[in-house]
């Protein structure tokens, strides 16, 4: 059996290890992959840290963490057809049974069977990976290849951005991770005519900046309610992107937002919250709305188009890339909170293929 490098989730506790494990064998409905670029999310470093909320979402170990890639076709499982060896891919994380409810209605994103990559089955923080192939979206040759790992979190940032009108309206993003920072650059792309952000981190204050923030605010400093009706002529933004799943961030963002907004959510607090619905909601006759994974897959589409029509850069959201063996460098990093995209890139061993 072939070997590869892996970054695996040993135990439950903190940290994670690289080891050699078996390259793994495509199912008749998978592609085989051979990574060329991996990215860090929120959802690996929760992993990583095992916090409390990875302690009862991973079912069993050990496990290969990560989820989002770019990689070459190598083999193809023997019904897949619509790929070609040689292709490269980014893949949708969100893996659907196509058969349920949700599938058949149009929200296979939200499949009532679904699992993902890297936290319900093996990731791809590996030099190999399977990836089912209705899982696989083939890049367009324009899109530089290691953009594709990053894809998938742009994903979220798209779905969120376009989830209802954004020309022409004025938005408010609160929290600038990767995430943040993409719906910053996205909400401009289609059309955002004043785009405020918060953010605590000087770091990623400087980079919503970068990439098209009008103002960025910091909540430590500023009174942010105060300065949002200020730059809205004291009536509110029309849109709230709300990316930080700090409950304090979120009391703001409702009293940023003017009567019949759209708030719309992707950050995930890690507790239940108050809201004063009468207040906050009902009588300001707001539309408020989470946002779970992509649209399956017309958000794909829609991202591609972005990017290979070079409307959106994200040359200046990828801020580190590391060797794989370099995963803890990385993870400190994005804990740090000093970078946006932290890219890995196996360094494959052709020989031990064969
Ligand atoms: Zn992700
Ligand atoms: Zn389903």
């Amino acid at each position: 059996m072939a070997k590869m490098k892996a970054v695996v989730k040993t135990k439950p506790t903190p940290g994670a290890e690289l080891v050699d494990v078996d390259v793994p064998v495509p199912g008749p409905n998978d592609v085989l992959v051979k990574v060329i670029a991996t990215s860090i999310c929120g959802t690996d470093l929760h992993i990583y840290e095992w916090n409390k909320w990875a302690q009862n979402r991973i079912k069993k170990l050990p496990q290969i963490m990560g989820h989002e890639l770019s990689g070459e076709v190598i083999e193809l499982g023997t019904n897949v057809r619509h790929i070609k060896q040689g292709d490269i891919i980014s893949a949708e994380t969100h893996i659907a049974c196509g058969h349920c409810y949700l599938c058949h209605t149009g929200y296979a994103h939200i499949c009532i069977n679904g699992s993902i990559f890297g936290v319900d089955v093996n990731g791809v923080f590996a030099d190999y990976a399977v990836v089912p192939a209705a899982n696989a979206w083939v890049l367009e040759e324009k899109i530089p290849k290691d953009f594709a790992s990053v894809m998938e979190p742009l994903g979220n940032a798209v779905h969120t951005v376009l989830a209802g009108d954004i020309a022409g309206r004025t938005a408010l993003v609160t929290g600038c991770g990767p995430i943040g920072i993409m719906s910053i650059a996205v909400s401009r792309v289609c059309g955002a005519t004043r785009i405020i952000a918060t953010e605590i981190n000087e770091y990623r204050m400087q980079l919503a900046k970068k990439c098209g923030a009008d103002l960025v605010l910091n909540p430590k400093k500023d009174s942010v309610v105060k300065r949002v009706l200020q730059e809205t002529d004291g009536l509110g933004v029309d849109v709230v992107l709300e990316m930080s799943g700090n409950p304090s961030a979120i009391k703001q963002a409702f009293e940023s937002l003017r009567p019949g907004g759209r708030f719309s959510i992707l950050g995930i607090p890690d507790k239940p919250l108050e809201i004063d619905w009468g207040k906050q909601i009902i009588f300001k006759y707001i539309t408020v709305q989470g946002i779970n994974g992509r649209l399956m897959f017309s958000t794909w589409h829609t991202l591609s188009r972005f990017l290979s029509s070079g409307r959106l850069n994200l040359e200046p959201i990828i801020s580190h890339r590391f060797r794989l063996e370099e995963f803890e460098k990385g993870m400190e990093l994005m804990a740090s909170g000093n970078c946006c995209k932290v890219l890995l890139y196996p360094q494959s061993k052709e020989k031990s293929l064969a």
